[in-house]
C-alpha cells in the first residue's frame, strides 16, 4: 500500500494519486546485470570451454568471486581478464542467457513506478568497449528489459540509487561502508556476504517493492 492512502479521512486518495507521487519522486532501483539479470557464468564458460575444447560440464559453478580459486585452471586475476576481454569481443554480452523471470519481474517493477537505472562494470577491460556497451544495449532490447538510465561505471556507489541489487561481494560490501541499501542476488559466490538475500526474481521483485513502500524511516534503519 502506498504510504500516501489515508484510512478513515475524508479523502481517500487512489491509485491515480499513488501514481502521481512515484513519478515526483521516482523510487531508483540500481541494478547489477552480470549474475543478477543475465548469466555471465554461463556465457564465459561456454567462450573457454570451446576456446580449450573441453566440455563445458568439466568447468564447475565457481564459488569463489575470484576466478583463480574456481576450479577453470586460471591463474591468476589477469589471466582472468584477458580471456574475459577475448569473450567480449567475441561477443559474450549479446548472447548472455537471461536469469529466469527477470523481464517480467522488472515490468512488475517499472509498471510499479520503479525508476530502473542499470549500473554495471563492463567496462572493465581496456579495448573492446563498443562491443560491451553495444552488445549490452542489443541485450537489454532483446531481452525485454525495462530500463531508464544505464551508467558503465565501476564505484558504483557513486551512483545514485534508493535500493541496490548486486551480487558482488565487492560491491556489496562497497554499498554497505556508504550506508546504502543493498539486496543480495544469491550466487555460490557470494553465499557469505551478510544482509537480504534474494535467490530468484520473483522473490527480487517482491522485496524490491517492499523496501520501496516502507515507511522511510524503517528504510533508514533497515538492516538490509
Ligand atoms: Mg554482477
Amino acid at each position: 500500500m502506498s504510504r500516501d492512502r489515508e484510512d478513515g479521512g475524508v479523502k481517500r486518495r487512489g491509485p491515480a494519486a499513488d501514481r502521481r507521487t512515484v513519478s515526483c519522486t521516482p523510487f531508483v532501483l540500481g541494478l547489477d546485470l552480470d549474475g543478477v539479470c543475465a548469466d555471465y557464468t554461463g556465457g564465459f564458460r561456454r567462450f573457454v570451454a570451446q576456446d580449450r575444447g573441453v566440455a563445458p560440464e568439466t568447468l564447475p559453478d565457481p564459488v569463489d568471486w575470484d576466478w583463480a580459486l574456481c576450479g577453470w585452471d586460471i591463474d591468476s586475476r589477469d589471466e582472468y581478464l584477458a580471456l574475459h576481454a577475448r569473450a567480449v569481443n567475441a561477443g559474450l554480452f549479446r548472447h548472455l542467457e537471461p536469469l529466469p523471470g527477470v523481464s517480467a519481474a522488472l515490468w512488475r517493477l517499472s509498471d510499479a513506478g520503479v525508476h530502473i537505472r542499470v549500473i554495471t562494470h563492463r567496462l572493465v577491460v581496456n579495448g573492446g568497449h563498443g562491443a560491451a556497451a553495444g552488445d549490452t544495449v542489443a541485450w537489454l532490447e532483446r531481452y525485454r528489459i525495462p530500463f531508464r538510465d544505464l551508467c558503465f561505471v565501476a564505484d558504483k556507489p557513486q551512483v545514485g540509487a534508493d535500493l541496490y541489487l548486486d551480487d558482488s561481494p565487492g560491491n556489496l560490501a562497497a554499498f554497505r561502508e556508504a550506508g546504502l541499501a543493498a539486496l543480495v542476488f544469491d550466487q555460490p559466490y557470494n553465499r557469505h556476504v551478510p544482509g537480504q538475500r534474494v535467490h530468484d526474481w520473483t522473490a527480487a521483485a517482491d522485496a524490491i517493492l517492499a523496501v520501496r513502500d516502507a515507511p522511510e524511516t524503517a528504510r533508514a534503519s533497515s538492516t538490509i
